[in-house]
C-alpha cells in the first residue's frame, strides 16, 4: 500500500468515527439530518430558499451552507426566512467533512431543532466519501447536465437515498430523457427514491414537501 492510501485511509476513518458521533446526536434529539449533494448550479440553494419560504413556521430548521468561497448562499437563505443558518466557507477544499459539521453544531442546541440540512459544496465527486453524520444523502440533479450523470458519478448515486431531478421546466429544451435518467439511477441503486421538480415554476415540489414531514416524523418517532 503506498504512503498517501494510507493516509487517506486513516483520514477516513477518523472521519467515520466523528461521524457515528454525530449520527448518535440526531437520533437521540430527534432531528432529520439531510446531506444535500450536487453538482455546481443544479440548484441546491433555490431548493432550499423555496422550502425554507414553504416550511420555515412549520418546522424548525437549522442549515449548514457548505461553500468553497463566499457566503452568498448563506446570505440567500437568511433573507428566505432561515433562522439558524451557518456558512461553512471551506477555503477552497471541495467537500465537508464530519469535523467541520461538529464544529459548526457546538452552538446548536439540537433539542430545538427538527430538520438540519447541510448544503454540500458542489461536486459530486469526494462528497460521496465523506460521512457527515446525515440520515440521508439527496442528490439533486438538473435536466441541462445530461441524463447520464448516474453513470459517470455511480459513487454518490449509490450512496443517496434520494434523488431530486431539478429545473424540469427545461424538459424538451434538450435530449435529456426522464426516462433515461431514472432507469440509469436504479440500475445504480434500486432503493433510490425519486422526485422530479421546478424549482423555477414550483412544479412537483409539494411531494418534496411531503417527503420531507414523512421522514421528520419517522425521525421522531424513532427518538422516543
Ligand atoms: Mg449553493
Ligand atoms: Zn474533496
Amino acid at each position: 500500500m503506498t504512503k498517501e492510501i494510507r493516509i487517506e485511509k486513516k483520514v477516513l476513518s477518523e472521519n467515520e468515527r466523528l461521524a457515528a458521533e454525530l449520527r448518535n446526536k440526531m437520533v437521540l434529539n430527534g432531528v432529520l439530518s439531510l446531506n444535500i449533494v450536487s453538482s455546481p448550479g443544479a440548484g441546491k440553494t433555490s431548493l432550499l430558499e423555496k422550502t425554507l419560504r414553504a416550511l420555515k413556521d412549520e418546522f424548525r430548521i437549522a442549515i449548514i451552507a457548505g461553500d468553497v468561497q463566499t457566503e452568498n448562499d448563506a446570505k440567500r437563505l437568511i433573507e428566505a426566512g432561515g433562522k439558524w443558518v451557518r456558512p461553512l466557507v471551506t477555503g477552497g477544499s471541495c467537500h465537508l467533512d464530519a469535523r467541520m459539521i461538529s464544529r459548526e453544531l457546538k452552538n446548536l442546541d439540537l433539542k430545538k431543532v427538527d430538520l438540519l440540512i447541510i448544503e454540500n459544496v458542489g461536486n459530486l465527486v469526494c462528497p460521496s466519501s465523506y460521512d457527515l453524520g446525515e440520515y440521508m444523502k439527496v442528490v439533486v440533479i438538473s435536466v441541462p447536465e445530461g441524463d447520464d450523470k448516474p453513470l459517470k458519478y455511480p459513487g454518490m448515486f449509490k450512496r443517496s437515498g434520494l434523488m431530486i431531478v431539478n429545473k424540469t421546466d427545461l424538459l424538451g429544451t434538450s435530449d435529456f430523457s426522464m426516462d433515461v435518467v431514472k432507469k440509469n439511477a436504479l440500475s445504480m441503486n434500486q432503493d433510490l427514491d425519486i422526485l422530479e421538480i421546478s424549482c423555477r415554476t414550483g412544479e412537483g415540489i409539494e411531494a418534496w414537501y411531503e417527503w420531507l414531514r414523512k421522514h421528520i416524523k419517522r425521525t421522531k418517532k424513532k427518538s422516543v
